[in-house]
């Protein structure tokens, strides 16, 4: 036998009956995207690395290690995306969309980071991202909170994830910040893990973001940013927390809350579980007002969020509503050659009377024996049967597969009553 060939390591198959739950959580999402009047935007996998490297940031991890990037066959260096809103941004500059205009934008798909696989985390991963752009907000920055809070009120989560939020101020009030964390982290250098030490001058804010039981008690000691705030982002703050408490979105301030990204400022915020492990962050966003000019557009606010769905799929299979498992309603069995035209042109007129209806017809043949084991397989709740007697005598054999008597059916009257069994609603 010839070698196989495996997946990428990181990189999943998604098989059935799995993908139905898949389909359930995107249909969810795609309606309340709708909700809220935000459009689809569909960006490219692939990217110039330097689109990555301005926005993102060149010493965080997703630049520096975490990214797939190549020379394509004319020596440009180029990048599987590993996040949506550094393309969102460069596709809205490109086509003038962002210029003196409020957009709401919203797009799926997957992304790619070179990171450890375990739980949670994977080398080709996939995000639902929400993009909000000419407004500076808070109100704005409720607007999105509020989205994803309905989203686990739909997928019967709400009682499962909590709301997480900080403020990372000004550029230039955490320029300031970004001194004195580096000066107390400095004169405490030998209490800092490996990890630490090789943030500490080149990206000190994610220290404040360590794991680690045993650098707990220096982060705790550490200065907080929220004392070095400028007035106009404490105050947007505020407003963004009086706006969470007069529309009743519990949220816990975390001061130690920041992002593994560069480009955001003012209102980070966390959707956390604590049944997912130590990959507990269903969803993450924030103000990023500075990117569109970053990338060649004129200044223009912005604020979004990025849910993943592998983390957000695990967590309803576990502990959210039931997913339907797409399988049929009913299995049609033909027996004979004289069943096969006879019992197509049967199904094909079931599907135009039954636009819900889920069919499937048996193909390849088989004995009564051989097509009911495989109806029963398919999960369907009914069986319909076509043998040459029914095909004569123009009627139909439907036999309940959970239970119940089987009956004899004028072929004209299966489409009503399946209808009513299955509470379809028919277009006969
Ligand atoms: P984390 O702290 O979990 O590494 P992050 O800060 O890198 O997350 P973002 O870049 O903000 O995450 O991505 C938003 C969301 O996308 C995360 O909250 C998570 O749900 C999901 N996500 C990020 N990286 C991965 C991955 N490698 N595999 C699966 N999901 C991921
Ligand atoms: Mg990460």
């Amino acid at each position: 036998m010839a070698k196989t060939v495996q997946s990428i390591r990181g990189m999943h198959d998604i098989l059935p009956p799995e993908t139905a739950a898949w389909q359930f959580v995107e249909g969810r999402l795609r309606e309340l995207m709708e909700a809220y009047a935000y459009h689809e935007i569909r960006m490219p996998l692939v990217e110039q690395t330097g689109l990555f490297a301005r926005s993102i940031g060149e010493v965080t991890d997703i630049v520096e290690k975490e990214m797939y990037t190549f020379e394509d066959r004319n020596g440009d260096s180029l990048s599987l995306r590993p996040e949506g809103t550094a393309s969102c941004v460069r596709a809205g500059v490109e086509h003038g969309i962002l210029h003196n205009q409020q957009q709401r934008l919203w797009y799926m798909g997957p992304m790619f980071r070179h990171e450890r696989p375990q739980k949670g985390r994977y080398r080709q991963f996939h995000q639902i991202g929400v993009e909000a752009f000419g407004m500076t907000g808070p109100d704005v920055d409720a607007e999105i909170i509020l989205m994803a809070a309905r989203l686990w009120q739909r997928l019967g989560l709400a009682d499962e994830v909590r709301l997480e939020i900080n403020t990372l101020g000004s550029a230039e009030a955490r320029a300031v910040y970004r001194r004195h964390l580096v000066d107390y982290f400095a004169y405490h250098e030998s209490q800092l893990d490996d990890e630490s030490r090789e943030r500490l001058h080149r990206n000190p804010m994610r220290i404040l973001d360590s794991k680690n039981p045993d650098m707990q008690d220096l982060v705790e000691g550490a200065p907080r940013l929220a004392d070095h705030l400028d007035t106009e982002s404490r105050e947007h703050f505020d407003g963004l927390l009086a706006l969470l408490d007069a529309l009743g979105v519990d949220y816990r301030v975390n001061h130690r809350l920041v992002r593994g990204l560069d480009y955001y400022n003012r209102t980070v915020f966390e959707w956390v579980t604590d049944h997912l492990g130590a990959q507990g962050t269903v969803c993450a966003g924030g103000r990023y007002d500075g990117l569109v000019r970053q990338l060649g557009g004129r200044a223009t606010p912005a604020a979004g969020f990025a849910i993943g769905l592998e983390r957000l799929i695990s967590l309803v299979a576990e502990h959210g509503f039931d997913t339907p498992a797409g399988e049929p309603h009913c299995y049609l069995g033909l027996l004979g050659e004289e069943a096969v035209a006879s019992g197509h042109r049967l199904a094909e007129g079931l599907r135009d009377a039954l636009p819900g209806l889920r069919l499937q017809v048996n193909c390849g043949g088989g004995g009564m024996k051989a097509q009911m084991k495989r109806a029963d397989k398919s999960g369907a709740e009914f069986a319909l049967i076509l043998g040459a007697d029914e095909v004569r005598e123009g009627r139909v054999t439907l036999k309940p597969l959970r239970g119940g008597e089987q009956v004899n059916l004028a072929r004209d009257a299966v489409a009503n009553e399946l209808a009513t069994r299955l509470q379809l609603e028919s277009k006969a």
